[in-house]
């Protein structure tokens, strides 16, 4: 397998990061250029960049001049990861996507486009031929391709073998999220420190939203979104890595615990033959023990690309309720976007 030249944009921010971290050794993927922001480009990325990870600034990475995220300067590289704020991210990704330059992107900005797919390769790979659609270029060379909310990750993880098997009528969840997961600085220590916070902002429509969009099924090229509502209370907590979820499902055929942890546990990825470097061997772990899954001693499984499910036990509200958790800014990020863009390698999108 060749070895792709990537560019990382955001490269100084949290995502971005991680990004840097995930591709030291990437089997397909060279680092080549960084962006950031015109308050970081021209200085080197050890200038730049206030390293939060808990190894060392890799030093091959160190010495690169960060660029400013426009197109024009990124002209050496076959595709750019995208770990941008969002409040620049529309107009940026848009930019590369123009001029040929695909974008592998965290952001939420496109992920409710009608053309663009909002990807979790063991969720819905089929969902990629959106890509088609794009106009961004006449040649097609260009295009976006987005990865969830770092919340609505662990859910349609959990969510897709129920919907197959029992069909799904409607969910409620709570998540308790890292600090991570609000970039650098992010929330305050005074705000966190032995405490919970009950609002995230903006994060319950994408909760609601996105899964809907990942479990749709594509006619004739149109895709349907999946029809049940999703109530979300998205919360804060003094956790690290790792959002964990307490969802309680109504499912459409009534099964009980013993059924739907059999369906958890059978379920078979549809990438699991494709050998791509980042895919987790047990996408999913259904744990036993009541006690388990635990954001410190679960988040980092399989290189932090697994979603842990436990305490899947009857309700007496809805049907079924349990709980799953996943490493935010891995699974629900920087090693997300990496996984989608090993799946359009081998799907022939990125060459
Ligand atoms: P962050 O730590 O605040 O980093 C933001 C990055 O964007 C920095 O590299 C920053 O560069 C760059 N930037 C800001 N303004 C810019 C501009 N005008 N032009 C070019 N670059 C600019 O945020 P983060 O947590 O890494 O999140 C990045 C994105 O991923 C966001 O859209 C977020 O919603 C999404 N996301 C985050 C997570 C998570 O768990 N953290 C999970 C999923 C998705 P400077 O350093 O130069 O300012």
């Amino acid at each position: 397998m060749a070895q792709f030249k990537v560019g990382i944009l955001g490269a100084t921010g949290a995502v971005g990061q991680k990004f840097i971290r995930l591709l030291q050794n990437h089997e397909w993927f060279k680092i080549e250029a960084l962006g950031a922001s015109e308050r970081s480009a021209g200085k080197s990325y050890k200038q730049a960049a206030n390293w939060i990870e808990s190894i060392p600034m890799p030093e091959d990475v160190s010495g690169i001049e960060v660029r400013n995220c426009t197109a024009s300067e990124f002209g050496d590289v076959d595709f750019v990861f995208s770990g941008l704020d969002s409040s620049v991210a529309t107009e940026v990704e848009a930019d590369f996507a123009k001029a040929g330059i695909p974008v592998i992107s965290n952001a939420k900005n496109y992920r409710t486009d009608p053309t663009v797919p909002l990807l979790v390769p063991e969720v819905n790979p089929d969902h990629i031929s959106m890509i088609d659609k794009q106009t961004f270029t006449e040649d097609g060379s260009g295009w976006i391709v987005t990865n969830p909310n770092c919340v609505a990750v662990p859910l349609v993880m959990s969510l897709k073998p129920l919907y197959d098997n029992f069909g799904i009528k409607s969910v409620i969840l709570t998540s308790m999220q890292a600090i991570s997961g609000a970039g650098y600085p992010g929330v305050p220590s005074l705000d966190i420190l032995g405490n919970v916070v009950p609002f995230i902002g903006g994060e319950e429509p994408k909760i609601a939203a996105e899964p809907l969009k990942l479990l749709g099924r594509l006619n004739d090229g149109v895709l349907q979104h999946a029809d049940f509502p999703i109530q979300a209370t998205a919360t804060r907590v003094p956790v690290l890595n790792g959002h964990m979820l307490s969802i309680a499902v109504q499912l459409e055929k009534e099964a009980d615990a013993e059924e739907v942890k059999k369906a958890l546990k059978e379920w078979k990825s549809p990438i699991g033959d494709l050998k791509l470097p980042s895919a987790p061997n047990f996408p999913l772990n259904v744990f036993d023990d009541d006690f388990y899954p635990q954001p410190r001693l679960h988040a980092d499984s399989q290189k932090g690309m697994q979603t842990a499910i436990g305490r899947v036990r009857n309700s007496n509200v809805l049907s079924i309720s349990y709980i799953a958790m996943a490493h935010n800014t891995i699974r629900g990020a920087a090693g997300g976007a990496i996984l989608n863009a090993e799946l359009l390698v081998k799907k022939n999108y990125i060459k």
